[in-house]
């Protein structure tokens, strides 16, 4: 399976590492923009995406330090050292501060800090008993939010991102392709979910992610995941599956089946077709210059017209990238304009208490020309089980 995907083209190390010094310094530009002294970044998708590597125990405290004047650093336990040998922070030569059990982290972390840093704003990774920590350790400071700093860079894709984005979406569309092998009537929705699961990483993910296997009325709940539940003849069944991918690039694609036999909704057919419409709507928005929210307007008004309105309970997508979510979101009320780029879900549904529940979900970027599909798999319904 993994001859059909076509890798994407790997930078020189070189290039890799001017790539983490280019984030690194945009985050300092950024940082100085919003008035803040210092940028403090924890393990977690931040912390990959500025330094190439993320490691790190949640009660230890690794931290990048990111200063919007003088020079990047990292403080790390002394244990995890080794971890970070031959990563790109080390080779662009960021200092390391070591600190070890039974020492004060804090203080450790407070040298690493410019004299007059007043203003410390913490990624969104940060846990709460370090970002206090840290506040109470450099008196007088004030304590703020890095995620919309650090999210104006992390939402624009770099064509690299952008391959690895279309990579994993070309793995996931071959695991809803082969959605056929497990999905019949008379298996559990867990049996199914654990046959996905597997197949998630057969085609190239790191791990499953989310298994949403969702038949009959439990399509109706969005964050369904599986459950004991027998799938019957004629089941709507929502799947919505994703994971990483070995960079660390996520996946996130939602087809509704239709399984074989009688027994289904007799409005199946007809909802499942409005849903098909908007998402083709969502996605013919997008385009440079474009508000997030027109494209939630766009998939909904096709909803609302056709009177189903009051069921389309969530925004209609989320960026994604090293998260399976992140900014931007496309919500009303957010007049944020659109970039070549930018990468997000376009996922409308309509829920029908107590019925049935149909969801279609691709990736798209933002093209300089329109939408760039990440996601090709098929939207017509498809029956299967039969
Ligand atoms: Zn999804
Ligand atoms: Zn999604």
């Amino acid at each position: 399976m993994f001859a059909e995907s076509s890798p994407s083209p790997s930078p020189s190390p070189a290039a890799a590492n001017a790539a983490f010094a280019d984030r690194l310094a945009r985050l300092a530009v950024q940082a100085g923009l919003a008035g803040v002294d210092v940028v403090i970044i924890a393990p977690g998708a931040d912390l990959q995406y500025f330094a190439g590597h993320s490691v790190g125990s949640h009660e230890r405290l690794t931290a990048l330090v990111v200063p919007a004047v003088g020079e990047p650093q990292i403080l790390v336990p002394t244990l995890e050292r080794p971890g970070w040998s031959g990563s790109p922070l080390e080779q662009l030569g960021v200092p390391f501060t070591t600190w070890t059990d039974g020492a004060d982290p804090y203080q450790a972390l407070i040298g690493l800090l410019p004299l007059t840093a007043t203003v410390l704003a913490v990624d969104y990774h940060m846990p709460a008993v370090h970002a206090l920590g840290i506040q109470a350790a450099q008196q007088g400071s004030e304590l703020r939010l890095a995620g919309e700093i650090i999210g104006e860079l992390r939402m624009r894709k770099a064509a690299d991102e952008v391959a690895a984005l279309a990579d994993i979406g070309a793995a996931i569309d071959r695991v809803q392709a082969r959605i056929g092998e497990w999905l019949r009537p008379g298996r559990t929705e867990a049996e199914v979910a654990a046959d996905i699961a597997a197949a998630l990483v057969e085609e190239g993910h790191t791990r499953a992610d989310f298994v949403i296997v969702a038949s009959g009325s439990n399509g109706a709940s969005p964050h369904h995941e599986a459950s004991p539940k027998v799938i019957e003849p004629g089941d709507p069944v929502v799947i919505d599956i994703g994971g990483p991918s070995p960079a660390g690039y996520y996946s996130d694609c939602t087809r509704t089946y239709q399984v074989a036999g009688d027994g289904g909704d007799p409005d199946f057919d007809k909802v499942y077709e409005i849903v098909r419409q908007a998402q083709q709507a969502g996605v013919d928005a997008v385009r440079t210059g474009a508000t997030a929210e027109s494209i939630d307007k766009a998939s909904r008004s096709v909803i609302e017209e056709a009177g189903y309105g009051e069921y389309f309970i969530t925004r209609t997508g989320h960026g994604i990238g090293l998260e399976v979510h992140e900014h931007p979101y496309m919500v009303s009320g957010n007049a944020m304009l659109l970039e070549e780029g930018m990468a997000f879900s376009v996922e409308p549904g309509i829920y029908l208490t107590g019925r049935f529940g149909v969801r279609i979900e691709d990736i798209v970027v933002v093209g300089r020309d329109g939408p760039l599909l990440m996601n090709n798999a098929a939207k017509t319904l498809i029956t299967v089980g039969g």
